[in-house]
């Protein structure tokens, strides 16, 4: 028996989810299809990760979205050598560090896969935050090729039909935009089965998301953080729907049999905001080690939550008001909705919100959100000051005194 099959402890080898392997080849191939590009003469286009990506796919399109590159940057731990790169060039540390880091990347080559694939064009849906419009136009003139933006009004509570048409407009211009640029038509034909197979993408994730809502949960929100990639990359291909429908199935083998993420699971809870990419396993192990499992998030679900508003039979019109409807396009009263049926749901005992010092519209307002939870809701909650990317902003031994005293209190 060799070393390493002695050390390998069947507890731990049980909970481990088998899909990751088959995850990672995918996004391995994806990569090198993209970076490849040139060769096999594909277009190339850098995209929002709110962005509607259906239409590029049904043009046949290699979409890249430098925000998750910015999350493998950070998952990497090389968020604070590329984010300094892109302050020495004048941007300052208050700008978002997905922002500042494939900035970085994009004057060195840099980061985990040595840079991003050159973009044909861009496309630029500001549904997230206002950041992505200037980080398009300096990357638009830094590569020096077109730009489309998707300008789609914020959600106070209703979505009047001004604004609908006013985004649809914009659809039927994005899709002229894409036939200019690459040269052909656009196939009504595909892009309708490219939209069927986002939904069913998007329905397989939410599937994948409500196993969450068992108890024993047999997956955390960190294993979410991680398998999220495809339904950004990969929304409207039949390889998204395969790897989801594997991966929900997976989760339903687990419930059978009674296989919990977090072995002796007691408390569960609800994570607000992005990850914190360089710190998901320690913070998934500290939790753990008070037997607290985070059963769900609002951020890997804001791409299945807008399915509601989505007609496959319509899918270009009705993805208009879709895509305008993304978590942090909506005012806090839908927030605050949004949180009252995930902690319904999941049937969570405490909330845990990541105060994002780089995303500005997922973190303001979340004060208000924490008064309304703790006072309506009777759930207690922690604050996290931190950033996705950017190390400097995490003080270890604050955040763990933090956790420590949270979790007194959900035990008293
Ligand atoms: S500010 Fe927030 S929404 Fe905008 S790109 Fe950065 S992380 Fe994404």
């Amino acid at each position: 028996m060799s070393d390493s099959s002695k050390r390998t402890d069947p507890e731990k080898e049980k909970r481990k989810i088998k899909s990751v392997q088959k995850m990672k080849e995918i996004m391995t191939n994806y990569y090198i299809e993209a970076k490849g590009a040139a060769d096999t003469g594909k277009k190339v286009a850098w995209i929002t990760s709110g962005g509607p990506v259906e239409p590029l796919i049904a043009m046949d399109v290699i979409p890249v979205y430098p925000e998750n590159h910015g999350a493998m940057i950070g998952a990497s731990k090389m968020g604070i050598e590329l984010c300094e790169k892109a302050e020495e060039m004048g941007y300052p540390r208050e700008l978002c560090s997905y922002a500042r880091a494939d900035i970085g990347c994009a004057v060195t080559d840099g980061g985990p896969i040595g840079g991003l694939p050159r973009p044909d064009f861009l496309v630029c849906c500001n549904n997230i935050c206002g950041t992505v419009m200037k980080w398009y136009e300096v990357a638009a003139r830094y590569y020096n090729v077109p730009l489309f933006i998707l300008d789609t009004p914020f959600t106070h509570r209703e979505f009047p039909p001004a604004a609908k048409q006013y985004v649809i407009d914009q659809i039927y211009e994005y899709i002229a935009f894409l036939e200019e640029n690459c040269g052909k038509k656009m196939d009504y034909d595909r892009m309708q089965e490219v939209g069927r197979l986002s939904v069913e993408g998007l329905r397989l994730w939410q599937a994948v998301l409500d196993s969450g809502a068992h108890k024993p949960a047999p997956m955390t929100a960190f294993d979410a953080f991680f398998h999220l990639a495809l339904i950004v990359t990969l929304r409207g291909t039949q390889e998204a729907v395969d790897y989801y429908r594997q991966l929900r199935d997976e989760m339903q083998e687990r419930i059978n049999q009674g296989i919990g993420m977090v072995p002796n699971e007691k408390y569960r809870l609800l994570w607000d905001n992005l990850p914190v990419w360089y710190r998901t396993k320690w913070l998934s192990e500290k939790f753990a080690s008070h037997d607290a499992c985070l059963v769900a998030d609002t951020y890997t679900s804001a791409w299945s939550g807008v399915l509601p508003y989505i007609d496959e039979n319509n899918f270009l019109e009705t993805m208009a008001v879709a895509y305008s409807q993304v978590y942090i396009n909506v005012s806090l009263d839908i927030m605050i909705d949004t949180l009252r049926r995930l902690i319904k749901k999941y049937d969570v005992d405490g909330l845990v919100m990541h105060s994002n010092r780089s995303c500005k519209p997922y973190s303001l307002g979340q004060y208000d959100l924490q008064k309304i939870v703790m006072e309506e809701l009777k759930i207690p909650t922690l604050i996290l000051e931190a950033d996705m990317v950017d190390e400097r902003s995490f003080s270890e031994s604050q955040i763990e005194t933090r956790i420590d005293a949270f979790m007194e209190t959900l035990k008293s």
